[in-house]
């Protein structure tokens, strides 16, 4: 008899078979079964759920349940959700780490190389040209050195920019200068030519990037968030971008998603809106992410990383 995990979630039909084959492929003896599929017995005796988006209502049919494997990255509408007892293991994938990376250099260049700026010169038809900055003259700061923000800082080291990085506790990265707490973030601010927010959405977090952060920035900076969209006040990124303080955004990531038709965010011509795209999830790596954390525990008796849940992420 297989060992049966629940997967909690509110995919749609076509997602859910397209994880449950990806999983089940890398893992012999072990079945997943949506929640509506299992017996009493079956969910009482559930030690580990995987789960996706899952209805609170759901995770509460699951006494027993000691870990949960989220297939997402960020765990902002998960853990509040979570019994405490239970363990969450968010989605860890270098996979999902290198296209985040590839995404954070392409948008990097895009307002490196001004592109909003001659995009709009076609517009109006105007032949002018602008003085090009070099990669090293320019300053790109990630807030944010998890899997996420150390790698993409590795890849733009590697592409020639001056790279800051902050993050909660002090870290080392080669040949990215790092910083870390309240002092460290006033100083990446005032030199951030391109700031990038990598950071996870939490009490500590939510709303970071307001006025008063904004107003911490050299004039004319440029930003990308491929976060959370509530570490920023919108309020105050728009009025920073309608005053030119703020030159650009590119917004992957949004408060409310899908962005709403009536946000100023739209039609701003110094706003480039991304439908949450910049990393998209890989089923193929992630199920073997997920695949190697089951064998870990139920051969080895190893329990996968865990989110601190008082921190939040
Ligand atoms: P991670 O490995 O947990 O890293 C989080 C980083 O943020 C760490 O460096 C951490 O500092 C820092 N941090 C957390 N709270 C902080 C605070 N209050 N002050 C300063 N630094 C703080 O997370 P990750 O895998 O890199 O992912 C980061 C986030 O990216 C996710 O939570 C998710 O929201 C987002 N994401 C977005 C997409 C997308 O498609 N747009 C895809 C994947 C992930 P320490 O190093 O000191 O712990």
């Amino acid at each position: 008899m297989p060992k049966i995990i629940p997967f909690v979630h509110t995919l749609s039909g076509a997602e859910e078979d397209a994880w449950i084959a990806a999983i089940e492929a890398l893992t012999p003896g072990i079945a997943l079964r949506p929640l509506a599929q299992l017996s009493d017995t079956e969910r009482t005796a559930a030690r580990v759920a995987i789960v996706a988006n899952p209805d609170p209502a759901d995770l509460s049919s699951l006494p027993g349940l000691v870990w949960a494997q989220s297939l997402w990255a960020g765990v902002e509408k998960l853990a509040p959700h979570m019994p405490a007892h239970v363990a969450i293991v968010r989605m860890t994938d270098p996979q999902l780490a290198a296209t985040m990376a590839e995404a954070v250099l392409a948008w990097t260049l895009y307002l490196h190389r001004d592109m909003p700026l001659y995009a709009r010169q076609q517009r109006e038809r105007l032949w002018r040209q602008h003085e090009a900055v070099r990669a090293e003259d320019r300053t790109v700061a990630i807030l944010g050195l998890g899997l996420m923000g150390e790698t993409s800082a590795r890849r733009l080291c590697a592409n020639g920019f001056n790279v800051l990085g902050w993050s909660r506790s002090p870290k080392t990265v080669e040949g990215i200068a790092t910083f870390h707490g309240a002092e460290g973030l006033t100083a990446v601010l005032a030199q951030a030519d391109i700031l990038v927010l990598l950071l996870p959405l939490t009490e500590a977090t939510r709303g970071l990037i307001g006025a008063e952060a904004l107003a911490r920035m050299k004039p004319g900076a440029r930003l990308i968030n491929f976060g959370r969209g509530a570490l920023i006040d919108d309020a105050a990124l728009l009025a920073r971008l309608d005053e030119g303080l703020v030159d650009h955004a590119v917004l992957d990531v949004f408060a409310t998603e899908p962005l709403p038709p009536d946000s100023s965010y739209w039609a701003h011509t110094h706003v480039t809106v991304l439908p949450h795209i910049s990393a998209p999830t890989n089923v193929a790596s992630a199920a073997q992410i997920v695949a190697d954390n089951l064998r870990a525990y139920f051969q080895d008796g190893i329990m996968p990383r865990a989110v601190d849940r008082r921190a939040g992420y």
